[in-house]
């Protein structure tokens, strides 16, 4: 790459934005790139200037790398801008060298003993020992493979809690971090999306304890405890959630999952979609693929088939998507408004293209006629099997949830005389939380907040107090040496056995 420095004013944009300190800002103020750079255009694409362009042909003994769409030209010696790729002689090798389980597991820290992993007893139905000044209701001790296990169970109020909703779905709900709505009343917001998945958060301990906790708290066991929950997204969708069920967006029910974004179809289907059409291109919000331009075509053979699309490049092929009630979850409503021209001396009329969305739930065929003008036409019999390959490789659209809380509070004085004890077992795994039973995962750093998939949680083993806050069972299980070790609630330790006659005595 070269610099005019003609045009270049010195922002230094281009210095922040290159991975590999490849440009610097020369004495007289003008951006320098140095043969480090690997071609990779990062700095190109923030240029307020657009002066930075492609230079003469890259010296001698550079590798491609064709890991991703980015391509580097790797110097000898030097990696590319992942810094991930080394060139080694000529050839690209990975800088760290393939890694046995071994080599990692002091990282990751020892895994929970298989006596701890599970609960003498749940912590449903145990009750609570509000204020917190008396042992947990039940503090039950038995023997396993020879080692004296305990397990504490309590039936927690916990204002530190909400609940992550993941929707399965490319069905527009609203723009990232809008407000989500119970009539006039706020109990959410939309999150950022994960694969394939709209997010919510809803609760959480400032919406609780705000002027409409209550509804908020009703809410969070509602979603918890699979019932259906009507929420709007404001100035966006209406939704009826139900864990388990498909969603419904604005009244549409959710059938597919996206089967990934339109680039990755080019990778995944590519095999399908040669021979299907001279072109292809999914319709996707992320990132919109084409296929003869998509390295994944060139790969496999397909010729570029002249068509240029209207939307941002991101790399060849593969382009960024915005967000709409269109096709693929795009502004899009009519697919051909993706087509921005079409260079003539390649595109030739009788030319088909494919047009679908990554789901497949929509899917259109399109021929150039000498006018150049599409015409719609019927799906040929290789371009409706790539489509019914994408329609049959979606998962079905549903709703998910994953409770999360905070039960490093007061809670922990039910279960122990030190409670900063019971913070670093559980955070050293030799302490072992569940939720009615279901693993949870533990967020890292201090406190004891943690995530759990509430169908793995029996139904209405979640409640709530309108103090607000939500309740749930916890059960911490350790070994017996540790539970006295951490200043344990001895003198309220049962044996197992009694507790459950006791049980069946009822
Ligand atoms: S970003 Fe562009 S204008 Fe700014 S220093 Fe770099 S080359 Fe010059
Ligand atoms: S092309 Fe990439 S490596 Fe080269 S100067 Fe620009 S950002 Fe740096
Ligand atoms: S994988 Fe890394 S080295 Fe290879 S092309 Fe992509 S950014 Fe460059």
């Amino acid at each position: 790459m070269i610099v005019d420095w003609e045009t270049c004013i010195g922002c230094g944009v281009c210095v922040e934005a290159c991975p590999l300190q490849a440009v610097s800002l020369a004495p007289e103020k003008k951006a320098s790139i140095s043969n480090l750079c690997v071609d990779c255009k990062a700095c190109t694409k923030v240029c307020p200037k657009d002066a930075i362009r492609p230079g003469p042909e890259a010296g001698e003994g550079r590798a491609q790398c064709s890991s991703c769409p980015i391509c580097c030209l790797i110097p000898l010696g030097k990696t590319g801008a992942c810094q991930r790729f080394v060139n080694r002689e000529g050839n690209l090798v990975r800088n760290i060298p393939l890694q046995r389980y071994e080599d990692v597991q002091e990282v990751i820290g020892q895994d929970h003993e298989e006596i701890i992993r599970e609960p003498l007893i749940t912590g449903i139905g145990a009750g609570t020992t509000y204020p917190d000044t008396k042992p947990a209701p039940y503090i039950v001790q038995s023997n396993r493979n020879g080692i004296d296990v305990v397990t504490v169970v309590t039936e927690a109020p916990l204002s530190y809690s909400g609940i992550k909703v993941k929707v399965d779905t490319d069905q527009y709900m609203g723009q990232e971090g809008a407000p989500v709505l119970i009539g006039k009343k706020r109990v959410g917001h939309l999150c950022t999306e994960e694969y394939g998945s709209k997010m919510l958060s809803l609760g959480g301990v400032n919406l609780l304890t705000g002027k409409d906790g209550l509804a908020v708290a009703k809410l969070i066991v509602d979603v918890a405890n699979r019932r259906e929950v009507r929420l709007k997204v404001e100035e966006g969708a209406e939704l009826i959630l139900q864990v388990g069920k498909p969603p419904v967006i604005d009244g549409e029910t959710g059938e597919r999952m996206r089967v990934g974004c339109g680039s990755a179809s080019m990778g995944l289907f590519g095999r399908y979609y040669l021979g299907a059409a001279e072109e292809v291109i999914v319709l996707d919000a992320h990132l919109i693929g084409q296929f003869t331009e998509h390295t994944a075509g060139k790969e496999l053979g397909a010729k570029y088939s002249g068509l240029r699309l209207r939307a941002r490049r991101s790399t060849p092929g593969r382009y960024f998507g915005e967000h709409g009630r269109g096709w693929g979850g795009t502004p899009v409503e009519n697919p051909l408004d993706i087509l921005e021209g079409f260079d003539p001396q390649i595109a030739r009329p009788g030319m088909t293209v494919l047009i679908t969305e990554t789901t497949a739930k929509r899917a259109a065929m399109f021929r150039l006629e000498e006018s150049g003008k599409f015409t719609p036409i019927e799906l040929l019999p290789k371009a409706k099997a790539a489509v019914e390959m994408m329609a049959s490789n979606c998962q079905v659209s549903r709703v998910s949830a994953v409770y999360a809380g905070g039960s490093g509070g007061s809670a922990r004085a039910g279960v122990t005389k030190i409670p900063v004890k019971l913070n670093l077992a559980i955070h050293e795994n030799r302490a072992k939380l569940t939720v009615g039973g279901a693993p949870t995962y533990i967020l890292p750093g201090g406190g004891i907040s943690f995530l759990v998939d509430v169908e793995k949680v029996r139904v209405r083993a979640f409640t709530y107090v309108p103090t607000p806050a939500t309740v749930v069972p916890l059960e911490y299980t350790m070994r017996l040496k540790e539970y006295l070790e951490m200043g344990g609630h001895a003198e309220s330790i049962r044996k197992l056995e009694d507790v459950l006659r006791e049980l069946k005595s009822r």
